[in-house]
């Protein structure tokens, strides 16, 4: 087993990989962007410093592929309500939404006040919070795509069988699907000397994660209605470097699809177990994003059957309509690919992994985290 993954970070192969696509980018005369929309590539494309040693026409771009930074204002804002108003409130959080700051306050400012925030390590420990504290009220945040959403699902269905009751879930994960489809026509404002006339992202390099679940099925879309390739990658340095070569291929060639570099993981259907978990709890409705607004059918609700569960219902949660970025951070921008995190005039002046002022900053998946990390010049 480590003979075959050491294969995936094999200096040779690299050096094949790159010389394969230096080769095939002579016979592209424009300047290319090819997108990633996944935190985790992100990071690893910038530690890895794959920007840096490609082909001067081909540019890598991040878009909206971390969860916490795609989350709006108004989430924590929420969060911090049903703390304001409510006794006996337990917050659970995973730890990259803790430093995130709402319009006002953070949680981790709020814990500093006295208040009760916990920051989870696994799902696992929600049920058994629960129990531990019957007079308390537990109050999950759950923000993820859909490689999150099956495993909060099952955590749902096992507080219903077991009639759990003071147990509830802010909802803010998100589909991915459709948003994509607005980046696409997003970008199309701001990107300029593009090869692909009919878009304007030449490429993407989907999520390895969120596409074990959904599968490779779900994208032929794309190049079916747009034009653009995408492919399917893993996330050590040869397979990126394969995705971005069978991206260059498919644009040369002319045939634009999708490939599944990534299929010793991703199949074509996806986790069938896992979209069926999906379907039995959730319900799909309007969903607010990070730089991209209100997008229909993208944000996860819970079903009717579940809704005891709700918290924007049981702490009857009124809406909250914030600006998108406070304090002059340019998040929203960076989420779409319009700026870069090196174009931001906070990046690395005053915004900075000890005091951030954006989620793309506080996130271990955001592009102004990943940059300061590994790309600051
Ligand atoms: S560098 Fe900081 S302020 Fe600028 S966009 Fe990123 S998180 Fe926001």
């Amino acid at each position: 087993m480590s003979n075959f993954l050491s294969y995936f970070k094999d200096v040779d192969i690299v050096k094949i990989e790159l010389k394969k696509i230096f080769s095939l980018s002579e016979m592209i005369k424009k300047k290319i962007y090819f997108m990633e929309v996944c935190g985790t590539h992100t990071m690893q494309i910038s530690k890895y410093g794959i920007r840096k040693i490609l082909p001067q026409n081909i540019k890598l771009i991040s878009g909206p592929g971390c969860p916490v930074c795609v989350t709006p204002l108004e989430f924590i804002d929420k969060a911090i309500y049903i703390l304001d108003n409510f006794e006996n409130v337990t917050i659970l959080t995973f730890g990259d939404l803790y430093r995130v700051v709402g319009s006002k306050s953070s949680l981790e400012k709020e814990k500093s006040k006295g208040k009760d925030i916990r920051i989870l390590y696994s799902p696992d420990e929600i049920l058994s919070l629960a129990k531990e504290n019957p007079d308390r009220n537990i109050v999950f945040l759950s923000i993820g795509f859909e490689t999150t959403l099956p495993s909060i699902g099952c955590v749902i269905k096992e507080a219903k069988v077991q009639n759990i009751k003071n147990i509830f879930f802010l909802m803010g994960n998100k589909f991915f699907l459709p948003a994509l489809e607005v980046l696409i026509l997003l970008s199309r404002n701001f990107i300029s000397s593009n090869f692909n006339a009919d878009s304007t992202i030449d490429g993407f390099i989907l999520p390895g994660h969120l596409s074990t679940i959904i599968g490779e099925r779900s994208y032929h879309w794309i190049a079916q209605k747009y034009k653009i390739p995408s492919v399917i990658t893993g996330f050590e340095p040869v397979d990126i470097l394969q995705g971005i070569r069978l991206l260059v291929e498919m644009i040369v060639s002319k045939n634009p699809g999708v490939k599944n570099q990534y299929s010793r993981v991703v199949s074509y259907d996806g986790n069938l177990y896992a979209k069926e978990i999906i379907k039995e709890v959730f319900d799909i409705t309007e969903g607010k994003w990070r730089g991209m607004g209100l997008i229909p059918a993208t944000a996860a609700k819970l079903k009717k059957e579940f809704e005891d569960f709700d918290a924007e219902k049981r702490f009857n949660i009124p809406n909250f309509n914030n600006e998108e970025n406070l304090f002059g951070c340019r998040c929203n921008e960076v989420l779409i690919g319009k700026i870069t995190p090196i174009e931001c005039p906070l990046f690395d002046k005053v915004c900075n992994p000890e005091n951030p002022k954006g989620a793309c900053m506080v996130s271990t998946e955001g592009a102004c985290a990943a940059y300061y990390k590994y790309e600051r010049i």
